[in-house]
């Protein structure tokens, strides 16, 4: 989903959560989320996310057949099964 005009942010924009402003990306980059650091990245005025980071946290919209098989897997999933009630 990643086009060639979206390059992954550079480090130089780092900063920790604490300072990062309005229209800085709020990707926590970090491994840790103890003194987490940010993208902080420009963003546009309506998101909280670089062009980049934002490709990571919406995830593309589903097909109609892939939306399907998941929504029957989330049922199937939600659905108590004998197993677990017998050895309960
Ligand atoms: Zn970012």
């Amino acid at each position: 989903m990643f086009t060639r005009d979206d390059a992954e942010p550079s480090p130089r924009f780092h900063k920790p959560l604490l300072s990062i402003g309005s229209r800085q990306c709020r990707f926590i980059v970090s491994e840790s989320t103890r003194d987490a650091i940010c993208c902080g990245s420009p963003t546009s005025e309506a998101s909280s996310w670089c062009p980049w980071h934002e490709q990571v946290v919406f995830t593309p919209r589903l097909s109609e057949r892939d939306r399907h098989r998941a929504l029957s897997y989330a049922r199937s999933i939600g659905r108590p099964d004998r197993q677990l009630r017998r050895a309960a």
